[in-house]
């Protein structure tokens, strides 16, 4: 149990005039009760805490989950609920609409008719966005074992090898040091796919004089890394060269002007900016980045539509792209915390084109 995040929600409780939190989804479960299983629900009333789980985890909870009521049951978790914790009839009870799915919304109102559910997305979201030392050790963890992975596969690039031999040793490396898995499906785009921004890796063979762009994170202790480096494979023509450097430029500047206080539009906007002013505006099409955490996207968002302020504490990755079809894609992710009047840079990899 963490004492300080519970006080936390607690107090959002009073403010909003809720009498408990009903959290259901699982990335907040664990945030709360440092619980890692797929199953279960956190209850928090004005006084107490509870704990709901299935029989799978009766043992991996009872050392995971301390200072709540811990109750395992062989029933529905929603049904659990209404028997042993026997909310009153009148209650206030707050939801994350987001993460509850039109079937369980409606079995909760038939389960609980005289209790109102109201939204309160925002309660457990406000805690989880700004973290305390401990969690960015966590994701620091997460980030050097990505990094470490990230320069072994860099061994393994030559011409011939295929976009998918790299994902599955990307996987494979992460897991043999220590993460719980990847954290999301590593992305590896060469030559011409490097246009799409989001391409899965493909049965494509990596040639001579291509930009290889690898994005890829893993899970530590339930906290998240996210990197992305373009290389090239031999000598690459200038006009690649030159996309390279636009972005690189962009992605130093946004670096320098982060910190505390800025919008997340103020932030995607400096780096835009710079793009544009290089003419390759329309190619840099998404956001300039998201918060990290305990999920891979997370708040702050760092989008030109974004009036999240930046906060000491964040931590956000930093990552433009310029996508430019029939030439190819190049994009540099690095992982950042927003401190008092600046920023703390996790990654260490250098941002000089790595030539293979
Ligand atoms: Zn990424
Ligand atoms: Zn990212």
């Amino acid at each position: 149990m963490n004492a300080r995040r519970l006080e936390a929600v607690r107090q959002r409780l009073k403010t909003l005039r809720l009498d408990a939190l009903l959290v259901t989804f699982i990335p907040h479960v664990r945030y709360l009760t440092e619980f890692s299983g797929s199953n279960a629900l956190a209850f928090i009333t004005r006084r107490t805490q509870w704990f709901f789980s299935d029989g799978r985890y009766s043992s991996q909870s009872r050392e995971e989950v301390k200072g709540f009521r811990r109750i395992i049951t062989g029933r529905g978790l929603f049904q659990e609920l209404r028997r042993t914790a026997r909310i009153a009839a009148g209650s206030r009870v707050g939801i994350d609409r987001r993460n509850l799915s039109v079937a369980e919304m409606q079995e909760l109102r038939l389960l609980f008719p005289r209790v109102t559910f109201a939204s309160a997305d925002s309660i457990v979201d406000a805690s989880v966005s700004v973290k305390d030392e401990s969690e960015i050790d966590l994701i620091r963890k997460a980030v050097s074992l990505t990094e470490k992975v990230f320069l072994e596969v860099l061994n393994i690039i030559r011409e011939g090898v295929s976009e998918l031999d790299l994902a599955a040793e990307i996987g494979y490396l992460h897991r043999k040091y220590g993460a719980e898995a990847d954290a999301f499906e590593p992305i590896v785009a060469s030559g011409e796919r490097g246009a799409l921004p989001h391409a899965r890796a493909s049965a494509k063979k990596i040639r001579n004089r291509e930009l290889v762009t690898i994005d890829l994170g893993c899970r530590y202790r339930g906290y998240h890394s996210d990197l992305t480096r373009t290389v090239a494979l031999g000598r690459i023509n200038p006009e690649r060269r030159r996309l390279y450097t636009v972005v690189r430029d962009a992605q130093q500047l946004a670096l320098d002007a982060a910190r505390d206080g800025m919008t997340g539009k103020e932030l995607d906007g400096v780096a835009r900016r710079h793009i544009k002013s290089r003419n390759l505006g329309r190619f840099f099409t998404h956001s300039l980045g998201h918060g990290l955490g305990m999920q891979v996207h997370e708040n702050p968002r760092i989008s030109s539509q974004s009036n999240d302020i930046l906060a000491p504490g964040n931590v956000i990755t930093i990552e433009p792209g310029v996508y430019v079809p029939g030439v190819g894609g190049v994009r540099i992710e690095d992982d950042v915390v927003i401190r008092n009047r600046g920023h703390e840079l996790l990654t260490t990899i250098p941002k000089e084109l790595i030539t293979l």
